[in-house]
């Protein structure tokens, strides 16, 4: 086929604008990037070769090897993996297929717009949030244009006969067409940028011993040999093996292969350093910071496994997004079989990345029937116990790296204790005792253990407010009464907060109560006093609270005289059984406007507007003003809990129509 050009997907040509004005400063870790998918692809095909026998040659040895030439200035890669199609080239080297990397383009996107309007203004913080933002996702291929200004791709897909040239410089366009290659694999010529060549650069990637060393640097634990030549100069040496003086020295090619392959996993904890654990974490999972947290565990007996697990020591911005795949890597004898296998931890650890490598799962079965097996489900049981236990240490021994690993990945939590109720049943009584939650005491992070061990004997619940952020919440006027009491209130400011709550309904025999849902019963002498004077108030005005009910039968389901208000004229509580008003408001913003809170209004009975209600009231329950009144109160109370009233202009008008009286 004749040589074809095409454009660049939008996206991809932002990206490759991005590597081109090289935001990454080391640019070295291009290599690590196309070592890696060398790797793959020769992953790839070893796994198809199982099944496909006429894919492999006998004999033949996998690898991957380096050609620098200083003189063209090109720095090669081949390896002898699965290769491309020529449809294949088009998808993965015209478009960006990944979804982890588009989801990065997105973020980008709007960091861009920001960063327009904000021209000039803290340049240095955009710079350093785009590696971060780009270090989390790894952005492969496209990272050889960091320090080419051409990309030369040969390409022939195992079992086929066709081979493809791709090349580009990485400016908007890209030529395919037919081209000749004898074997199977990828060949990636990279014309190397002046900067990045000969022995004076200071990132040389031309320099065989430069070369030699970002190998053991970034990719030593590659599975397959990564080789390059060495031109040798000897002096002969006699039977003896000793140099003959004199003798004019000879030239040779010596292969040398440049790593150790020896998977960081299989050696021996104590001779591995903390470095090599971060590095090989930066290197495998693409990322740019050293991880929170490392576990290397060996199981041996019935199950054999060895796991090697990170807590990244920051949140993906797409944790909670549909595209983000969680998962662990699998290995069995220290082959590669699959990359995200969902299967083994629960959904709470998520945010979990690593691998695991047992003898006990069979290579030659299905991925689906792996997913299925006993002995998958027998080690995930196990690595889940491993992580549980590290953070209960650590939540006990090391409480301010906890509160770091809470504020990155709580959320996880929390969501893995209300999801219990649907999939995970044990997940509740497995995570409760890890839970931190913001509390009213000392503006603290506090667990519930730690709350039940300052509780006052007379404090019989677990008190919580739910509200945007602490601020508004100290301003409920319910908050009065628990503080003169001494009694500790739960803030819950994220939204997933108060389902989480909902869905442990008690810990250690105490019931969790919301200050702002139901009655709020202190259940002491100061507490029944103003129990008996509501109850008095009610009885008197049974027949007002009747029609104020009646004026808002649509929106509300009950009015009462209220116990806890004590500045405000009104406000909505939700009804103890059933949502709260703002779980409802996390429902409707999820799409989810079934779940109603059954609405509740409190009218404070020592508020002038009382008075005025009584007064409208007796002159008649259906006249135009009480209804009125009992409409604008309502829509107060709306507002008050930060929703929007349905007719914004009727609400304004009747506003202004009362005020002009
Ligand atoms: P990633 O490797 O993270 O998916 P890349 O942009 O590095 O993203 O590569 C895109 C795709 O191109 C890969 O998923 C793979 O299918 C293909 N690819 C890249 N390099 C090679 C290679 N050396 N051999 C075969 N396929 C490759």
């Amino acid at each position: 086929m004749s040589k074809e050009m095409y454009e660049f997907q939008a996206e991809t040509k932002k990206l490759l604008d991005l590597m081109v004005h090289s935001i990454y400063t080391n640019h070295e870790i291009f290599l690590r990037e196309l070592v890696s998918n060398a790797s793959d692809a020769i992953d790839k095909v070893r796994f198809e070769g199982l099944t496909d026998h006429n894919l492999l040659a006998d004999g033949e040895d996998y690898e991957i090897y380096l050609l620098p030439d200083a003189e063209s200035k090109t720095l090669t890669i081949s390896d002898n993996g699965i290769g491309m199609t020529r449809d294949e080239v088009m998808e993965n080297l015209g478009t960006i297929a990944k979804s982890g990397t588009k989801a990065f383009m997105e973020k980008m996107k709007e960091k861009v717009g920001g960063k327009e309007a904000a021209e000039g203004e803290k340049k240095d913080d955009n710079e350093a949030t785009d590696k971060d933002l780009i270090g989390q996702f790894g952005v492969g291929f496209y990272s050889a244009f960091m320090v080419a200004d051409k990309v030369t791709v040969i390409t022939k897909k195992a079992g086929t006969t066709e081979a493809t040239r791709w090349e580009s410089d990485g400016l908007g366009t890209f030529s395919v067409e037919a081209a000749e290659k004898d074997t199977r694999g990828t060949t990636i010529v990279l014309h190397l940028f002046d900067e990045f060549t000969g022995k004076e650069a200071e990132e040389s990637f031309t320099e065989r011993y430069k070369l030699q060393d970002l190998v053991k640097k970034y990719s030593d634990y590659i599975r397959y040999p990564i080789k390059m030549d060495f031109e040798i100069e000897e002096t002969p040496k006699d039977a003896d093996g000793k140099p003959i003086e004199g003798a004019e020295k000879i030239k040779h090619t010596e292969v040398r292969t440049l790593n150790s392959m020896k998977p960081l996993w299989t050696r021996n904890k104590d001779e591995i350093t903390q470095e090599e654990y971060n590095d090989f974490y930066k290197a495998q999972f693409s990322d740019w910071e050293d991880p929170m947290e490392i576990f290397h565990v060996t199981l041996e007996g019935t199950t054999e496994y060895t796991a090697l697990m990170y807590i990244p020591s920051k949140a993906p911005f797409n944790l909670y997004h549909t595209d983000f795949e969680p998962g662990l890597q699998l290995f069995s004898r220290h082959v590669f079989i699959m990359d995200k296998c969902k299967d083994l931890l629960p959904d709470y650890l998520r945010f979990i990345k690593g691998l695991v490598d047992s003898p006990d799962l069979s290579l030659n079965i299905s991925r689906e029937l792996l997913q299925q097996s006993r002995e998958l489900k027998t080690i995930g049981k196990s690595l889940e116990k491993t992580i549980l236990k590290t953070l209960s240490k650590m939540l006990k021994n090391e409480r301010e790296r906890y509160e770091k690993f809470w504020m990155a990945f709580g959320k996880s939590l929390k969501i893995g204790v209300y999801d219990s109720i649907f999939t995970n049943p044990d997940a509740q009584e497995k995570l409760k005792d890890l839970l931190l939650l913001e509390s009213s005491k000392e503006n603290k992070l506090t667990s519930l253990k730690e709350y039940i061990g300052r509780m006052p004997e007379s404090q019989k619940e677990i008190y919580y407010a739910s509200g945007k952020d602490r601020e508004l919440i100290e301003k409920l006027p319910q908050m009065e009464q628990l503080n003169a009491r001494g009694f500790e209130v739960f803030y819950l400011t994220d939204p997933v907060d108060e389902f989480c709550v909902d869905t442990l309904r008690e810990y250690e025999g105490k019931s969790f109560r919301s200050i702002s849902r139901g009655d709020l019963d202190l259940g002491d002498a100061e507490a029944e006093e103003i129990k008996k004077e509501t109850e008095d108030i009610a009885k008197k005005n049974d027949a007002l609270m009747k029609d104020i009910k009646k004026a808002l039968s649509d929106k509300v389901s009950d009015v009462k005289i209220s116990k806890r208000l004590k500045t405000s004229a009104v406000c909505l509580v939700a009804d103890e059984n059933g949502p709260s008003i703002s779980m409802e408001k996390t429902f409707a913003a999820m799409d989810n406007p079934m779940f109603k809170a059954k609405r509740i209004l409190e009218i404070n009975p020592h508020h002038a507007l009382f008075e005025k209600l009584v007064n409208l009231h007796s002159i008649g329950a259906e006249g135009k003003e009480f209804k009125d009144y009992c409409g604008l109160l309502y829509t107060q109370a709306l507002l008050i809990e930060g929703i929007l009233p349905d007719d914004p202009i009727g609400f304004a008008n009747k506003l202004a129509e009362l005020m002009a009286k």
